[in-house]
């Protein structure tokens, strides 16, 4: 069995902040965090915090005392604070992540070392905390400290100075980055949704990079300027092989449209007779032929690019491009996707950090 949130909390008796995937309460008296990992490896990092009279000392115990053990890849002590990583065993994963935490806790506590507040060493009068993610142990006097500099912090981040013109054009750049990738990637008969997330993550960058700072207003006019793009250069690149489609057809068209308007002139002008005749031979087609005169009339007034660009809705209602509608509406899709998927992923810790924007709770 692997691991199992619910069940490594219930073995180790911790409380789990779901959000953050963070582990953490106390065990002996001590103010423990883990946190499970996964990405490129698997693992769990533990971190207790306490106080030692002898940091450099208990540090070098801890690298033997590791050494005697399975499964705890690295330990070292810090400043007030004790890391550990654990590999993640096979069986009985929970039940011996948990004993392998206690054993640490145990050592410590055998050690003689007393829980503490992580930043002054205090060690009465501690609490758990989540700063920006990130289980923190502090006391009531280092928590008005960390407040008071959260707010030093923002107050600097937001007094920097903004360049709107350089976020404009910095948003220029990124949007004309975006279509032409996207455009060329089209070209070569792929979509793919890489040339959104790129497009949009080089948007922002320009905009923080060219304009001082990213802001709540440079970043969604950024991110709407992008979503316009990727649903427009598909439509240019879409509208230029229809162009293609009805230079090549030109002269077909011509003829066709020709042909229907002297049959026309032959109906007006006809004696009953020979309209009855002539309704016989064109057998109830009469619709048909009249749909495929206005298709081409269309055709013939939509010889350029831009012409196809600019009435592209138009053309998409007629049955002669509907196999382009379909791809429109996937590339456009794809790549409006896209640009809204990756900005909702980075735009958030971008903004934080543009706005020097920290958090601090209390973990109860
Ligand atoms: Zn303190």
């Amino acid at each position: 069995m692997g691991f199992n949130y619910n069940k490594f909390a219930a073995a180790t008796g911790l409380m789990l902040n779901r959000p953050n995937s963070l582990f953490y309460g106390s065990i002996l008296g001590y103010p423990v965090y883990c946190k499970y990992i996964t990405g490129r490896s698997t693992a769990m990092t533990v971190r207790v915090h306490a106080k030692t009279e002898d940091p450099i000392d208990f540090s070098g115990y801890l690298e033997s005392w590791r050494q005697t053990q399975t499964g705890i890849v690295q330990i070292s002590f810090n400043n007030h604070e004790m890391t550990a990583m654990l590999s993640i065993p096979a069986k009985n994963t929970n039940d011996v992540l948990s004993q392998q935490v206690y054993a640490i806790v145990n050592l410590l506590q055998q050690s003689g070392l007393r829980p503490c507040c992580m930043s002054c060493g205090r060690t009465d009068s501690w609490s758990n905390y989540l700063l920006d993610g990130e289980g923190c142990t502090l006391c009531s006097s280092c928590v008005m400290t960390t407040q008071e500099n959260m707010a030093q912090i923002e107050a600097e981040k937001t007094a920097q100075p903004i360049n709107p013109m350089g976020a404009l054009i910095g948003i220029i750049i990124g949007a004309a980055v975006l279509g032409l990738m996207t455009f060329f990637v089209m070209k070569m008969g792929y979509i793919t949704y890489l040339t959104g997330f790129l497009g949009a993550f080089i948007t922002m960058l320009l905009i923080k990079k060219l304009g001082g700072r990213l802001t709540y207003a440079s970043a969604i006019i950024g991110a709407v300027v992008c979503m316009l793009v990727a649903a427009a250069t598909p439509a240019f690149e879409l509208a230029g092989e229809l162009a293609k489609y009805n230079q090549e057809n030109k002269k077909t068209a011509q003829e066709y449209c020709d042909a229907y308007k002297d049959l026309q002139d032959t109906i007006v002008n006809a004696t009953s007779e020979e309209k009855e005749e002539l309704e016989k031979l064109l057998g109830g087609n009469t619709k048909q032929y009249k749909k495929r005169n206005e298709e081409y009339h269309v055709l013939l007034s939509n010889q350029t690019t831009w012409e196809c660009f600019t009435n592209i809705t138009t053309l998409c209602q007629y049955d002669l491009y509907s196999e382009v509608k379909g791809e429109l509406i996937k590339c456009i899709l794809w790549g409006v996707l896209s640009v809204i998927i990756s900005t909702a992923c980075m735009l958030p810790s971008m903004l934080k950090e543009s706005y020097g924007k920290h958090s601090l709770t209390p973990l109860s």
